[in-house]
């Protein structure tokens, strides 16, 4: 072992291993990799090696198909064998709504690239696996490129082919401390100290404690999984092909051929966590006893779905611990707070993910970013609340135990929750309110009449009328909407203004007064789509999105600087926000001061009633309105009061669900839609705001997208000619047959009566008029590119 490594990887499985093949291919060589043990010694060496495509974030699906495509390159580089069976594979629908929910899911892959998929009916189904009662299946979908690996060979092959590259692999070398130094990390290993700049947690079962080793407790835990492996099955040994990789989503299951008998895994109804706190470090290359007994309805249904199950023997129980997120995404990245300490770890699907989270953490730890748009494993989606161990055991239980069960886009799950709660929080359930979850505060979706339940459907569901009458009172008079849901940061010191200049791209907002304002990366991608408020004393705040408060704030500390005080003051401050034409009135009301004084775009601090409060003149909504921000303690007085005022001017509570469409009528772009790390400011529209004529960061990159060709990708509003179900996001933009783009969000726009959509597509398909189609639920409809705004076009009603 040398005294100094570039980059330390702690893990020797198949996520650590591919980190360190990663930081080489990208030439860096001077890293090593520490194993405790030997190579795979933790989960990797007992998984059921199977790979597939699916994953509900189709970043990931994304990153996915990227392991796959690696798996001959690694072998190749290596010299290492890994046992590929490209078998294709199958996923089956066992029920109507699951079977259109996989057409949509296909469509979806269609969307992303991912194309050598197709759907299939239970005879096909029945032909593709013979061994496969096709009892109860409406169809399913085959993709060529599913199939499963040698594990062990795998992790060889990585490690292998980083060690070709000049990285080292130091076994039965344990890190038992870390230190963190003025440029760097010290490792104490029970073979010496090294030092290095940067350290991966690749830790696996144990990533909790190498957490703990750098002050995390981070959000992870181990549960337990079967899977067994069959005698031989006599149909098999008389194929002259390998059954597919095939998981049957209402069955629990996955089965892959093993030898000419079957591998069929299970994930448990019934879960078991083990070792929250990380696997004991004297726990070896173990397995536990299996747990029929825990496992029997799965397993009845397994062997209904492959017969042969019935008639050979179990050569092999495999009951292993692997490690699982609250969302079960991986946790990678930059860690806030903890300068050169990444993670890479709760890792579900080491094999099918390993490949894409190796490649995005060398690419960030080399070049800064990623180049994927890998929001949805990134550790900064959770904050300090994730860490608690009840939330944990909730949530990881939750989502292991619905790995199979489908879960619709309207559908609110209960682990974890009611965590955060704004004051206001009973009194709005008393009024109605149905509540959805942001970062583990809960905000209100709409506000029901008493006993209302809704029905889980990928169709509009039987909330659809409640919106809609929300919507339409909003625009007819005003709807009342609790903020507490947004960030909030202070931004104050005698550098203030500067640093603010110098991160934002946009011009910063004169005294009292508001800008909508784009950040952007130093590669000119969109970091941000706030709005900066400047009030009365050059006390700046920057709002935006909630979830994302972990995510903005690592980056406001990485680029902090000296006379810069920055505050997350978004649970001490809450707020409601009123819009409509009879805002102005409401508030009015309770404001002695002249509050028809505050421009469009205007702030400034007032008294409404007994409470001070910060108020800017703007809505997400397109009418006139104001986000008024309150201390938390004044939230309960705030809504009494507004309520109260509003009465007379028909002012009605009205949730996040008619926000969304109100902004889809405005073709406002949001976040993780519109907006997102992986696009530029020309591509979705969001360069309209920058500042040509100042310095920020990426304005290298973004002047380079400003003066060079066309982008791919032009923002566009559709109207769709849609059917009981409305576009939601990635469904696929079709001209005359060819792909031209994805939906980025869709609704109904209740007070235009229209289905609508926002869509990336090409630039010769983005002309006013032009006739495309969408896929909806699976289904083909008419959709036509109209002029953006199609409420209100002119803006007139938000700056009356
Ligand atoms: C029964 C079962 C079946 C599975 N089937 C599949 C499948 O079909 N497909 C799939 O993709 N995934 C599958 N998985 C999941 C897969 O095993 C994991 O996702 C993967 O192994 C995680 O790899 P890792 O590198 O993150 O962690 P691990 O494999 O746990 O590796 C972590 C390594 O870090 C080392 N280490 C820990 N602490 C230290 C320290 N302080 N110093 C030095 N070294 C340390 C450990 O010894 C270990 O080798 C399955 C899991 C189980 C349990």
């Amino acid at each position: 072992m040398k005294s100094h490594y570039r980059v330390v990887v702690i893990g020797g499985g198949v996520v650590g291993a591919s980190v360190l093949y990663h930081l080489a291919r990208e030439g860096w060589s001077d890293v090593a990799l520490l194993e405790r043990s030997v190579l795979t010694a933790g989960s990797s060496w007992h998984a059921a090696g199977g790979f597939h495509a699916l994953n509900a974030d189709p970043n990931i699906a994304q990153l996915q198909a990227y392991t796959i495509d690696l798996f001959e390159q690694i072998q190749a580089e290596s010299g290492q064998d890994i046992g590929l069976h490209m078998t294709g594979g199958l996923t089956l629908a066992g029920t109507p709504d699951r079977w259109e929910w996989l057409q949509s899911a296909y469509r979806v892959f269609q969307s992303i690239g991912v194309e050598d998929c197709r759907l299939v009916t239970p005879e096909e189904a029945g032909a593709l696996c013979p061994i496969m009662s096709t009892d109860g299946i409406l169809g399913g979908m085959w993709a060529d490129r599913e199939g499963y690996i040698d594990t062990t060979g795998t992790v060889h092959a990585y490690a292998g082919a980083a060690r070709k590259r000049g990285a080292s692999v130091l076994e039965h070398t344990r890190v038992e401390a870390l230190e963190q130094t003025a440029d760097g990390w010290r490792v104490i290993t029970d073979k010496g100290v090294v030092t290095c700049e940067h350290v991966v947690n690749a830790a696996g079962l144990w990533a909790k404690q190498v957490g703990r080793m750098a002050g995390l407790d981070l959000p992870l835990s181990p549960l337990k999984h079967h899977y067994l492996i069959s005698d031989t099955i006599p149909e098999l040994e008389s194929l002259d092909f390998e059954v597919p990789m095939t998981v049957d989503l209402e069955g629990f299951t996955y089965m892959r051929q093993d030898q000419k008998g079957i591998l069929l895994g299970i994930y448990e109804i019934d879960h078991e966590h083990w070792a929250m706190d990380g696997a004991p470090w004297d726990y070896g290359m173990e397995l536990f006893q299996e747990d029929t007994d825990r496992i029997e309805r799965e397993l009845i249904l397994g062997f209904e779905r492959y017969p042969a199950l019935q008639e050979v023997g179990v050569k092999t129980w495999v009951n292993g611990a692997f490690t699982f997120s609250p969302d079960g995404n991986p946790l990678v990245g930059p860690v806030p707070g903890k300068r050169g300490y990444w993670v890479a770890c709760g890792v579900m699907a080491g094999f099918l993910q390993g490949g894409g989270v190796g490649k995005s953490l060398a690419e960030w730890i080399i070049h800064g970013e990623p180049e994927a748009d890998v929001w949805g494993m990134d550790i900064a989606r959770y904050g300090a609340f994730a860490s608690n161990r009840q939330y944990i055991r909730e949530t990881t239980g939750q989502f292991y135990t619905r790995r199979f069960v489908m879960t619709y886009p309207n559908e609110e799950l209960p682990a974890g929750r009611p965590l955060k709660t704004a004051p206001a929080h009973d009194a709005m359930t008393a009024a109605g309110a149905h509540w959805g979850v942001s970062w583990g505060l809960e905000v209100p979706l709409y506000f029901a009449p008493p006993g209302f339940a809704e029905t889980p459907s990928l169709h509009r569901s039987n909330a659809h009328d409640i919106v809609g009458a929300e919507a339409r009172a909003t625009r007819q008079a005003a709807g009342l909407i609790d903020i507490s849901g947004f960030s909030r940061f202070e931004v104050t010191g005698p550098n203030a203004r500067a640093w603010l200049d110098r991160m934002m791209a946009s011009k910063l907002p004169a005294r009292g007064r508001a800008r909508l304002a784009p950040m952007l990366g130093h590669d000119g991608r969109l970091k941000g789509d706030l709005t900066v408020f400047n009030w009365d004393d050059e006390t700046f705040w920057i709002t935006g999105s909630y979830y994302l408060r972990a995510w903005h704030m690592r980056w406001f500390d990485d680029h902090m600087e000296p006379g810069v005080q920055l505050r997350d003051i978004a649970d001490a401050t809450v707020g409601f926000a009123v819009a409509g034409p009879r805002s102005r009135q409401i508030v009015q009301a309770l404001c002695e001061a002249d509050i028809g004084d505050l421009p469009f775009m205007g702030c400034g601090v007032f008294d409404l009633g007994l409470i001070r409060a910060h108020v800017g003149r703007i809505s997400v909504t397109g009418e006139l309105g104001y986000e008024i921000h309150c201390d938390a303690a004044n939230h309960v007085a705030l809504r009494r009061a507004l309520l109260a005022a509003g009465a007379e001017h028909g002012l009605r509570e009205v949730g996040f669900n008619a926000l969304l469409s109100l902004r889809l009528e405005k073709s406002f772009g949001i976040w993780s839609a519109e907006f997102t790390q992986g696009y530029t400011p020309r591509q979705t529209g969001m360069d309209r705001w920058i500042d040509w004529s100042k310095a920020f960061i990426g304005k290298d990159a973004a002047v380079r997208e400003r003066d060079g060709p066309d982008p791919e990708q032009m923002l566009v509003t559709l109207q769709v000619d849609a059917a009981g179900a409305d576009a939601s996001g990635y469904e696929p933009v079709w001209q005359d047959g060819a792909k031209v783009g994805f939906v980025t969000s869709g609704g109904y726009g209740h007070t235009i009566g229209a289905s609508l959509a926002m869509a990336l597509v090409k630039p010769q398909a983005a002309a006013e008029g032009t006739a495309l189609s969408v896929h909806i639920v699976g289904q083909k409809r008419a959709a036509t590119v109209i002029a953006a705004s199609p409420y209100d076009p002119a803006g007139k009603a938000m700056r009356a």
